[in-house]
Parts: structure tokens; sequence; C-alpha cells
């Protein structure tokens, strides 16, 4: 039998690997942390596009822009630098803007921006780039469908509501923050409405997307199904 020698399996894995991963799915369904976790493991640069429409929200709130005027968002859309910087940091024209883009002001008006289609356009050109060099594993609502149509790995992440507004609870919890599971499963739910009806890339697996199940499952068991089914278990 022929041994292979350590670096050239490595390399054997390395090129089999997809170039580039879209974890698409609902809120609080555990993107960022799977989608970390995975970018971390493969040694790829991870990508959260929602920081992206947070952002945009971030600044038309600063700037009192009216969340329904479409005109006004798409041209803030293509004045604004975003940047994601190392250790999340999200910075706004050059400012860091990192402790703001969870803010309740943000977190409700971040889906009505997101719906824009001049926003969308903007952002997704953005995003596009980003990904031109490949390794990168990039999450959102609409990566697999639209932003990365051609991705070798499709994740889309499913959960129930209540699972979802539990882990949200708790995280919320966690960072001290006050919780009310009731009015978290109901923005939930709001958001993931309007996500999923808009008319522009809405929120949806791509065809050819892996669906993964983590009702039920912890993290470290989803990263181990998308590990799995990359042949890397
Ligand atoms: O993922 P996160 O909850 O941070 O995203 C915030 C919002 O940004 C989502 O509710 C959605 O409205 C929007 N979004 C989107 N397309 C993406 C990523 C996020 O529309 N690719």
């Amino acid at each position: 039998m022929i041994a292979l020698h350590p670096s050239l399996r490595y390399n054997l894995t390395n090129m089999s690997r997809p170039s580039t991963i879209a974890i698409d799915g609902p809120v609080a369904v555990g993107k960022s942390t799977i989608g970390r976790m995975l970018a971390q493991r493969l040694g790829y640069r991870y990508v959260d596009t929602g920081m992206m429409y947070r952002a945009l929200t971030w600044k038309a709130i600063r700037l009192n822009i009216d969340l329904e005027d479409e005109e006004r968002l798409s041209r803030l859309a293509e004045s604004t630098s975003i940047d994601l910087a190392p250790l999340d940091k999200v910075l706004v024209d050059g400012d860091d803007i990192t402790s703001g883009i969870r803010d309740p002001d943000v977190e409700r008006g971040v889906s009505l921006v997101a719906k824009v289609a001049g926003v969308r356009e903007a952002l997704v050109e953005q995003q596009q780039a980003l990904a031109q060099g490949g390794k990168i594993v990039m999450a959102g609502r609409d990566i697999g469908t639209t932003v990365l149509p051609h991705s070798e790995l499709k994740v889309y992440l499913c959960a129930s509501f209540e699972e979802r507004a539990r882990r949200r609870y708790l995280e919320l919890v966690e960072r001290g923050e006050a919780a009310d599971y009731q009015a978290v499963l109901t923005d939930l739910k709001r958001r993931d409405e309007i996500d999923s009806e808009r008319a522009v890339s809405p929120l949806q697996p791509a065809q050819d997307a892996r669906l993964v199940d983590t009702d039920g499952l912890n993290v470290e068991q989803v990263l181990v199904e998308i590990l799995g089914i990359l042949g890397e278990g």
C-alpha cells in the first residue's frame, strides 16, 4: 500500500473543498455561530451579510431617514462604505459602530431597509466582490439564491419558531439584557414574515441547498452534520 505524505493528504483534501460556502436561514437559527465555527475550522473567512444591512439601517436611523423612503435608502446604500473588520468590528464610513449594531431600533428597522431593491443591489454587489477570492463562508438570507448562486455548497438551516425564540431569549439573558420570551417570539415572527414575503430575494432555500434542521441539536452537532456533508467528519 502506498502511504500518502501528510502534506499531500492535506492538499488533496483542500482541492475537494468548495471555494465558497453559503449559509442561509431565518432569524436566530444559528447561522453566525455555525458559520464562524465552520470558517475557523476550514481556515476560511467568515462574512455575516446581516451586519451590512444592520450597519446601513444604523446610519439611516442616525440620519433620520424615513425607513419607508426607498429612494433615499437606495442612494444611502450607494454612497455608504461598510467594512466588516477583524474581531467582528463593523465600520461605517470608517467609524466603528459595532456597539450599535444590535440596538433595538436597528433590530426593528432592518427588515424594512433590507426589502428595498436599490439597497439589495448595492450590498449584493459588495458581497460578491468580497467572495471573489474564494475561501469564504458567507451567511445571510439570499446567499445561495442570489449572492453566490454558483456556490458549491449551500446550507439552509431551519428550526421551529419556539426553538429559535428560546435560543435568542437565552442569548439576551446571557448578555445581561432585559428580555421577554413572548416579545422575542413576536419580533422573530415579524422579521421572518417581512424577509419571506418581500419581492426581491425573499428568504427561501436555493433549489440545490442542503436543508439542516437544527431543532434539538446543539452547535457542535450541527457543525458535525455540515462537516459530514463536506466529507470532513
Ligand atoms: O442575520 P441578521 O438577523 O443579523 O440580519 C438582519 C436582517 O438583515 C434580516 O432580518 C434581513 O432582513 C436582512 N438580511 C437580508 N439578507 C441577508 C442578510 C440579512 O435581507 N443576506
